[in-house]
């Protein structure tokens, strides 16, 4: 790796590292590249994580990519398909040969003069370096080494076995046992009714209620559609169909709020078929899409209430204590296993420092270019999907605009570019949700502008539209070498 330079790094093997591979071979087949990825596996997400039940709560068709055919029955996965799928799209488009495992980068220094970057990778107890023209940063938007783990008070009297979803232990016993998994986003929904199982019962502890939805498992309009139509057809009419849905059903929810809750409620009530229930537990105070909607497949969650397999309990906690833990309220929730279910701990751009010119980068002080570009870091890009649709929609745009990027520097015979706002921004989060772990630690990830191309818009429908046909001579500014090095 010494010495060697390459035309661009893609930075992870996951999801979208993967799916970049995959449009920068196609559309740039002459450029060098190769992927550096700090685990010794791809799939990134969907490999790290192996807790109980582990899903997507997105459709396949539109969580996967767009150039390759979700084939399984379910079109909510489990975490072993999707990456099944990743892998064999790896190794399906001679990806895999392009990875380079245990390979972590945590420095990239940009130098104008010589218009590329130098990247600093820590492999195997060394540090070397490389260098490349264009970095793209598919890392995700979380820690992979640390989870968050808040300081419950009194933890260290809990006789029973406190654990993460994250650093999920394989010898963990909960058959017959009972279970409090504190939280309630996607993995406490998808843990309880995995759990409830083998478990005695299992108990949601949430501090406020969430917005959860049942929805198919399998899509039958899908399936009917894949009897009729060749794959890669098929695959396009579902995806559109699933999108068409989704942008629709959360157009609906933020326009018109009140009507939203009402069907939300009264779905989840004729599943319970107990009003109280629903307006106690399940009715949060927020409308639905403030915060990432739960899915649940098949209502297996609820299922697993009927059954009295689970129970919902809104609550705080005052303590942990040797048997359990006692709420606010004074009731005390016994446990022999407590799974803290209370969200990632984010890092922007998988903790990778950047410099430009010798200057740290601040990334709270720079702003997105069409969500994947940022101001005062030239021929660098990001990977970010959406938060309120499927992550891939985003990132596989982003990877395709990264293309168009490359493809306009070739033919105005530009070295680097960078993104320059015209004009006034007004600050917008980047990530605009009210999840707690997402507000914990906002402020360290770039910013968005009040309009197009600098807002993060969470409409695929409009992205789609538009990104493509973006004129990047309006806003990429060629990067030209320092002016004392002009003559050198
Ligand atoms: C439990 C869970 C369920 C989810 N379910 C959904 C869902 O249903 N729908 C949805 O749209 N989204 C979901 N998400 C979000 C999910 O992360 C994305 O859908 C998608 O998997 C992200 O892919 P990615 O490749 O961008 O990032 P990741 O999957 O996080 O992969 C990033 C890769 O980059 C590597 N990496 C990070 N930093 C470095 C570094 N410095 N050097 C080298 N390599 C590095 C990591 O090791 C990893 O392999 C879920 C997330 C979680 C945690």
């Amino acid at each position: 790796m010494a010495g060697e330079h390459l035309d661009v790094v893609i930075v992870g093997a996951g999801l979208s590292g993967i799916g970049a591979a995959y449009r920068l071979q196609t559309e740039h087949p002459g450029r060098s590249y190769a992927i550096l990825e700090a685990r010794e596996s791809m799939g990134g997400t969907w490999d790290l994580f192996r807790y109980p039940g582990i899903r997507s709560d997105s459709d396949m068709f539109t969580l996967g990519y767009p150039f390759k055919p979700w084939r399984d029955a379910k079109s909510i996965a489990d975490g072993p398909s999707i990456l099944r799928y990743i892998r064999e799209t790896a190794d399906e488009y001679g990806i895999e040969q392009r990875i380079r495992y245990g390979a972590k980068v945590v420095e990239a220094e940009w130098s104008s003069a010589d218009a590329r970057w130098t990247v600093t990778v820590a492999q195997g107890g060394e540090r070397r370096t490389l260098t490349c023209n264009f970095l793209y940063c598919c890392a995700g938007y979380y820690d992979y080494d640390e989870g968050h783990a808040p300081d419950f008070p009194g933890a260290e009297s809990f006789s029973g076995r406190l654990v993460y979803p994250q650093f999920w232990p394989e010898d963990l016993d909960y058959a017959g046992k009972r279970v409090v998994v504190i939280g309630s986003g996607a993995t406490a929904v998808t843990l309880v009714p995995a759990m409830a199982e083998q478990a005695e019962l299992v108990t949601m502890l949430q501090r406020s209620p969430t917005w959860i939805s049942a929805v198919p498992g399998r899509d039958k309009y899908a399936d009917r559609i894949r009897e009729l139509l060749p794959p890669k057809l098929a695959h396009r009419l579902i995806r559109t169909k699933n999108i068409l849905f989704n942008v629709g059903f959360y157009q609906y929810c933020r326009r018109r709020p009140e009507a939203a809750r009402k069907l939300l409620t009264g779905l989840t009530t004729r599943i319970l078929k107990d009003e109280r229930l629903v307006a106690e537990h399940f009715t949060p105070a927020y409308n639905p899409w403030d915060q990432r909607l739960c899915a649940v497949p098949d209502a297996d969650f609820f299922k697993a209430m009927r059954k009295g397999k689970a129970e919902v309990v809104t609550d705080h906690i005052e303590t942990f204590v040797p048997e359990g833990i006692r709420l606010k309220s004074g009731r005390v929730l016994k446990a022999d296993v407590v799974v803290s279910a209370t969200g990632l701990k984010l890092l922007a751009f998988g903790g990778v420092a950047l410099t430009v010119d010798g200057a740290p980068v601040d990334l709270s002080e720079q702003y997105v270019w069409q969500g994947a570009m940022l101001t005062g870091v030239p021929n660098f890009a990001v990977c970010i999907g959406y938060t309120n649709a499927s992550w891939t929609l985003r990132a596989d745009l982003t990877s395709r605009l990264v293309c168009k990027v490359l493809a306009h520097m070739d033919r105005r015979g530009h070295r680097a570019v960078v993104p320059e706002p015209r004009g006034h921004l007004e600050d917008r989060p980047l990530l605009d949700l009210a999840a707690g772990y997402i507000q914990r630690s906002i402020g360290d990830f770039p910013r968005q502008g009040d309009r197009h191309p600098w807002r993060v818009r969470q409409n695929y429908l409009l992205d789609s539209a538009t990104t493509m046909r973006t004129s990047l001579d309006k806003t990429l500014r060629p990067v030209r070498r320092p002016a004392n090095l002009e003559r050198v």
